[in-house]
């Protein structure tokens, strides 16, 4: 069997922002502010830091006005939920992110809850998730998007598909199932307690790692064929990157797969980005068909 085609998260994510480049273009050419995004972090997490420091970064080149509030670990749940209030009542934002993990002591699923459902670019708080359950317009979490973009990208068939997702998140894996689902594809949720994990990945024509574990998913579990998304971002002993699936063996079964790194990665943030240029054409009463086309690709 030949080896499968690698799904380019890179050349992707640097089309998409392309795309949102130009629809914030095409938002200030109708004399409206350019999209506001601003970006919470909250103590000093290195992780968070490299993130919020390439969110800013991509916010920057797509055209949008960025503020990035660093707050420091010792700042109190009081006060962040008045700084949130704030960003909400802003007119000049339009979309707002808190970086998480959150130090500890705060209330994560408060502080999400406070946030503006217009302006929650993370599609995390109830109304958000509501939203996409029930086919409404809310706004949609980022990784899942990226994936779905990716599959629509490289031509994946989802339409009756069945699909498997490793990892029940409300950041990832819950959200993806909904996008298959709505996509037509037969979806099942796998995680920490599924009996015969293996099994159930090789009934997969879709198969979406999204643990944390590096290369748990052998290339024996994979449908030959199938295409494979590793959301996977695990730190090796040795510095190394690598996903939740054994890249060299899936490569000689799958038939499409994404490297990490340069696969979903990148288009995490293009999502971000888009979700924000999305929330501003809707506060503008700009059709967001005319500047945000791909939603009626991925959502
Ligand atoms: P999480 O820890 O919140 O969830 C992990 C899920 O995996 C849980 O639902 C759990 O049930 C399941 N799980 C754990 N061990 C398992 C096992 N042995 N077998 C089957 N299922 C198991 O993680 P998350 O936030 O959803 O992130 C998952 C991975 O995706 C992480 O590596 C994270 O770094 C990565 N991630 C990447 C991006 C990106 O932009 N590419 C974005 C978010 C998360």
């Amino acid at each position: 069997m030949s080896p499968a085609r690698l799904i380019d998260g890179k050349l992707a994510a640097a089309e998409f922002r392309a795309r949102v480049r130009r629809g914030v273009d095409e938002l200030v050419a109708r004399g409206q502010a350019a999209p506001g995004l601003a970006v919470v972090l909250v103590g000093d997490d290195a992780a968070s830091q490299v993130y919020v420091r390439n969110k800013d970064k991509a916010a920057h080149e797509a055209g949008f006005r960025v503020r990035t509030i660093r707050l420091p670990a010792t700042t109190t749940q009081r006060d962040l939920l008045a700084g949130v209030a704030e960003l909400n009542r802003d007119e000049s934002v339009h979309g707002i992110l808190v970086q998480l993990p959150l130090p500890r002591g705060l209330d994560e699923s408060a502080v999400v809850a406070a946030l503006d459902p217009g302006k929650d670019v993370d599609g995390l708080c109830a109304r958000s998730v509501g939203a996409l359950w029930s086919g409404g317009a809310g706004l949609v979490p980022c990784t899942p998007l990226g994936c779905m973009h990716l599959l629509e990208r490289a031509g994946v068939a989802l339409e009756g598909a069945r699909a498997v997702v490793i990892g029940r998140s409300q950041l990832v894996g819950k959200p993806l199932a909904a996008l298959l689902l709505a996509r037509n594809a037969t979806v099942t949720i796998a995680h920490s307690r599924t009996r015969d994990l293996p099994a159930v990945c090789r009934e997969a024509d879709v198969l979406i790692a999204a643990v944390g574990r590096p290369e748990l998913v052998r290339g024996a579990w994979i449908r030959p064929g199938a295409a494979v998304i590793d959301v996977g971002i695990n730190r090796l002993p040795d510095g190394r990157l690598a996903g939740d699936v054994a890249y060299a063996e899936a490569l000689e079964v799958a038939g499409w797969l994404t490297p990490v790194p340069g696969g979903v990665g990148p288009m995490t943030i293009a999502m971000l980005l888009g979700n924000t240029l999305l929330a501003a054409a809707r506060r503008a009463l700009v059709p967001e068909r005319e500047l945000a086309p791909w939603r009626s690709e991925t959502a």
